[in-house]
């Protein structure tokens, strides 16, 4: 789960990294009160929306000349002007793909003066199984490019968890960004710092970019992007009110209220199979006959036919879906509870694209029955192989 900067930014201060001050704006007759909360000369105005890159984003609506989802003002009237301009349009930068994402939330901060950016990050690495630390002299706008055409201006290492986070690997990460007397001390404190709150709420990514080093020779973090292990929210109410349903896929959304493994995907071809492995095998096998899935989805074990219903209209209600294939090999999943479930989804929804099943295992023989009597235009298939073949050429002719 990820959220917004300003509420990065709260955790990080928080834990006493030093932040600017800053306020929300969700309302452009709001914009002025909020930003004369703030001292000046100098306010920076953010778009809020889980995706990179604003700066250098452009919204849908903008007129010539206008800047991106980053901007400075020199006043209060600015602020507010620019608050005002972003709220309610859409932004589109390298990370949003093309359709963008609204901005329903704008955040007013203290503007800072840059001497330098730098780049800090902390993040699992599974390789590894630890923590690690990636860094940078190379901050800003374009790590990216950075990690492609000079990796070797990135420095990686990993944090021993039997230790947990020692002086030396801020002083490790201060060297290699060239910090000098007191900052080193700084990036000594803000590395602790980082390092317990990635552990004391599961964080996943947590990344700065740019840390900076202020005019008056101090690190800042100005911007943050902040990512939570999904399985261990439970145990953090805190960070799960911290959820912004509007920034997720409305298909993922949908999938998460009834417990379904659904990740949408660019394909044509949805899948609902049982178990994580067929639902991968189904993948690889959609592609292997020359398509593309269009979605992950495990429908679980012990599905029941209004969750196995619910999973058969989200793959419908995606337009890119051009086929379906239900591919089920039943073992504590009953063939029957799922034939009950498409049928029923398919009377409520209907069904515009050609749909292919299999069904083997538990209960088969009723499944198939079921799908026989219903009077829907199925085709059915004996194995996985034969499903994705005739899944790929109903699709593709
Ligand atoms: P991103 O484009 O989504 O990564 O947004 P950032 O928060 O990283 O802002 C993009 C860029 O805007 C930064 O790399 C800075 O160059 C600039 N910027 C952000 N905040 C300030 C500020 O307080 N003062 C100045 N001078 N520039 C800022
Ligand atoms: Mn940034």
């Amino acid at each position: 789960m990820n959220i917004h900067e300003y509420q990065a930014k709260a955790l990080l201060r928080d834990y006493g990294a030093p932040v600017s001050d800053g306020h929300v704006v969700t309302r452009a007759e709001e914009a002025k009160t909020i930003a004369g909360e703030l001292d000046g000369p100098l306010w920076v105005v953010k778009a809020q929306i889980h995706a990179g890159g604003r700066g250098k984003g452009s919204f849908k609506e903008a007129e010539a000349g206008e800047k991106g989802g980053v901007r400075l003002a020199k006043s209060v009237e600015e602020a507010a002007e620019e608050a005002r301009k972003m709220l309610g349009r859409t932004l589109v930068t390298h990370q949003t793909g093309p359709a963008g994402k609204q901005v329903n939330r704008v955040y007013i901060e203290d503007g800072s003066e840059i001497e330098r950016e730098l780049y800090l990050a902390l993040l699992v690495d599974r390789q590894s199984s630890r923590i690690s630390v990636v860094c940078s002299t190379e901050g800003g706008m374009d790590i990216e490019e950075v990690a492609a055409s000079t990796p070797e201006k990135i420095l990686t290492f990993a944090i021993d968890p039997a230790t947990g986070y020692q002086g030396f690997h801020g002083r490790r990460v201060a060297f290699a960004l060239g910090l000098e007397g007191q900052q080193v001390k700084q990036c000594v404190r803000l590395l602790g710092q980082l390092y317990q709150l990635f552990t004391d709420k599961d964080v996943e990514l947590l990344e700065i970019n740019p840390l900076i080093v202020t005019d008056a020779g101090d690190l800042k973090c100005l911007d943050c992007k902040m990512g939570f292990d999904g399985n261990a929210l439970y145990r953090h109410e805190d960070v799960f009110a911290l959820r912004d349903e509007t920034e997720e896929d409305p298909k993922e959304l949908a999938a998460s209220k009834y417990d379904l493994n659904y990740i949408a995907l660019d394909g044509e071809i949805g899948c609902m199979v049982n178990g994580a492995g067929l639902a991968m095998a189904t993948m690889d096998i959609i592609k292997l006959y020359g398509a593309e899935p269009a979605n992950f989805l495990d429908v679980g074990g012990g599905a029941t036919k209004e969750k196995v219903t619910e999973a058969f209209k989200i793959i419908t209600s995606d337009p890119n879906v051009k086929g379906i294939l239900v591919n089920i090999f039943g073992g504590i999943m009953r063939c029957d509870v799922i034939a009950e479930g498409v049928v029923a989804a398919v009377k409520e929804v209907g069904l515009e694209v050609p749909l292919v099943v299999r069904l083997e295992g538990t209960n088969v023989e009723k499944g198939k029955e079921i799908i026989n009597t219903s009077g829907l235009n199925v085709i059915a298939a004996d194995n996985l192989s034969d499903a994705a073949e005739k899944v790929v050429k109903a699709v593709k002719g």
